[in-house]
């Protein structure tokens, strides 16, 4: 019998993403599974990305990497985002990672404990992590990719991502043979040029649209579904949940579901969200609650034990996060252990 609330991953869908991206930038797809691919699992979803041709990873912590490593073996590089920071060094090395180096504090640390293959960031505009252009170092011994990061890719009219493009294009002359990694999902999206030598995607991979909103090129892959406990018809006038968060405009029938803020159902999805129950896309009303929701199902067909959407391809990712307020990455990252995550493909 399925858990109360469930994450479902269709791995297929992530296998069709990985290849349209792979498609639309014209370049090989190196993974980005940092938070655990994004909450959906990192270990299942590497070792499919793997089967699918992927050969180089993306994590942001070493924590991140040490576990990556484990599930993998030794075969693929990992690159740790966050870099090496004072005293990490040995611990990257141990586990064979790669730290992407972005102080000079961090190069220092990276050389004294021996050195070896690496990552460099360079920061063309972002102002968050790596060298700015001017100061970046020289190329230098284990120096294997250097990557620059997107501010603005789910736009593309916004002027600043030729500028970044091209500060890119002209510093990473500075280290010929090197790859060069620029384009996250949005970015995979903004045309050859914007291309290099490596995609680095996440989100277009998990089913979130490139400029945030849904998109035909982007299959959903993660399903969240709870089930109905309990259903009962509410009178003109009464109230739903804490704070008397709804009322009721007329006879209204509620579905009492098993998902809360508690599986990272957040507060926020309410009361603008939606839930597919019964065939229909209904409103989320009341207040979230840590363990249960309620949604509208008036006139519906809706029983105990039935199962409703709060996203997947009847409620797309996109539109839930929007709904809420936020955006897919977050709606993904927020969903707790508590809520089994389940594979399919
Ligand atoms: C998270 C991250 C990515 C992936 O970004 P998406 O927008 O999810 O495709 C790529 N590069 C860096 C440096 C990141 O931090």
């Amino acid at each position: 019998m399925p858990s109360p609330a469930t994450l479902t991953i269709d791995l297929n869908a992530l296998a069709a993403n990985f290849h349209a991206l792979q498609a639309a930038g014209g370049a090989p797809v190196h993974p980005v599974v940092k938070a655990d691919s994004y909450g959906l699992g990192a270990a299942a979803c590497a070792k499919r990305l793997m089967t699918e041709g992927a050969r180089t990873f993306f994590v942001a912590r070493a924590s991140e990497g040490t576990a990556l490593r484990a599930a993998l073996g030794d075969e693929p590089v990992i690159y740790v985002l966050d870099g090496c920071a004072a005293g990490r060094a040995a611990r990257l090395r141990a586990a064979n990672l790669r730290p992407v180096i972005n102080t000079a504090a961090q190069l220092a640390e990276w050389n004294e404990a021996g050195g070896g293959a690496c990552g460099l960031q360079i920061d063309t505009g972002m102002n968050r992590l790596g060298f700015r252009p001017d100061d970046a170092p020289e190329a230098f011994e284990g120096l294997a990719l250097v990557l620059s990061h997107l501010a603005c890719a789910d736009d593309p009219a916004e002027p600043m991502n030729a500028r970044q493009r091209d500060a890119f294009a002209e510093v990473s002359k500075r280290y010929p043979g090197t790859v060069r990694s620029f384009a996250n999902s949005g970015g995979a999206f903004l045309g050859p040029d914007y291309a290099f030598d490596a995609l680095r995607p996440g989100i277009c991979m998990y089913g979130g649209g490139p400029e945030g909103r849904p998109d035909a090129r982007i299959a959903p892959v993660a399903t969240l579904t709870a089930e109905v406990l309990q259903v009962r018809d509410v009178p003109a006038g009464e109230t739903v949940g804490y704070s008397r968060g709804f009322q009721a405009g007329g006879p209204t029938r509620i579905a009492t579901c098993a998902t809360g803020y508690a599986d990272g159902v957040l507060r926020a999805y309410s009361p603008k969200g939606l839930a597919f129950a019964g065939g229909a896309l209904r409103p989320i009303v009341g207040r979230v609650s840590m363990d249960v929701c309620a949604v509208d199902v008036t006139g519906l067909d809706v029983a105990v034990g039935d199962r409703v959407e709060l996203f997947g391809p009847n409620r797309m990712l996109d539109d839930a996060a929007a709904a809420a307020g936020t955006i897919a990455y977050e709606l993904l990252t927020s969903i707790t252990a508590r809520v089994p995550r389940i594979y399919v493909g």
